[in-house]
């Protein structure tokens, strides 16, 4: 088997006593579709920013294409590809849709090496990630003006906007309607299909991670339970009691 994109080994994190990830181990392989799915409070946000360098773990390692990525900040961990949408959207609240995607731009694609654009480049490229999440027509304007959908929009063109090997969506659906979500969904399917990028897809909504997961991996208290066909991870007894059941 190829080199995993991303390998966590024996991940745990505390706050203070309590328990909040519990010896996670977990593989991504490059161009994959993963969904992770699990109770609130199960971890899976906690995971996300451990990987993404929002918290540190104190105990198990992450590595990105075979590079060990302890004590590495969030912005460095950017820089090598990684990227995040936040669950609850954090986009600049006082800059224009344009300034939203040209600023994680600027610090990332454009600050690594032999990838300089223009003033102009980068004015096309901006309206590029926008029209890529259908937001090309309120590129002027800022994110007060936009509906709930259209701010999940912005938040993972900001992300793309880096360029990322490994894109996680953390709930990027909640609180949506059905064409809502599909939207979401055929823009997460794109990023993938046609951008090569991996995606670790969390969410409730078991029809989108359905049909998006080729893998679905569960997380209850902390702990990994399942990991594997999503067919057969659904049926799970330990994943229907702990979870779907519900
Ligand atoms: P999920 O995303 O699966 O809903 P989280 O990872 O957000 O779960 O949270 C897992 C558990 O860790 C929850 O009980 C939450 O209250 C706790 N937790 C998360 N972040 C912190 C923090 N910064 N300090 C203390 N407890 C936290
Ligand atoms: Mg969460």
């Amino acid at each position: 088997m190829s080199e995993p994109l991303l390998r966590i080994e024996g991940l745990s994190k505390r706050f203070g006593g309590f328990v909040a990830l519990d010896s996670v181990d977990l593989e991504v392989q490059p161009g994959e579709r993963l969904g992770l799915i699990g109770p609130n409070g199960s971890g899976k946000s906690t995971l996300v920013n451990c990987i993404c360098g929002t918290l540190q773990n104190e105990v198990g390692s992450v590595r990105f294409q075979g590079k060990a990525l302890d004590g590495m900040s969030a912005h460095e961990r950017t820089h090598i590809g990684l990227a995040r949408s936040f669950q609850l959207p954090r986009p600049f609240a006082s800059m224009t849709l344009m300034d939203n995607v040209r600023i994680p731009l600027i610090y990332t694609v454009q600050a690594r090496a032999g990838a300089q654009r223009t003033l102009a480049g980068l004015d096309v490229r901006c309206r590029e990630l926008l029209a890529m999440v259908g937001l090309d027509g309120k590129a002027r304007q800022w994110p007060r003006d936009l509906t709930q959908v259209e701010m999940r929009k912005l938040e993972l063109a900001r992300a793309v906007a880096a360029e990322p090997k490994l894109l996680i969506a953390d709930e990027s659906m909640a609180g949506l309607s059905h064409s809502e979500i599909d939207d979401i969904l055929a823009l997460l399917l794109r990023l993938n299909e046609q951008q090569g990028i991996t995606v670790i897809l969390i969410e409730h909504i078991m029809s989108a991670v359905m049909s998006f997961s080729q893998r679905l991996a569960v997380l209850v208290s902390g702990r990994k339970i399942a990991d594997g066909e999503p067919a057969d991870v659904v049926n799970d007894p330990e994943v229907v009691r702990a979870y779907l059941g519900q």
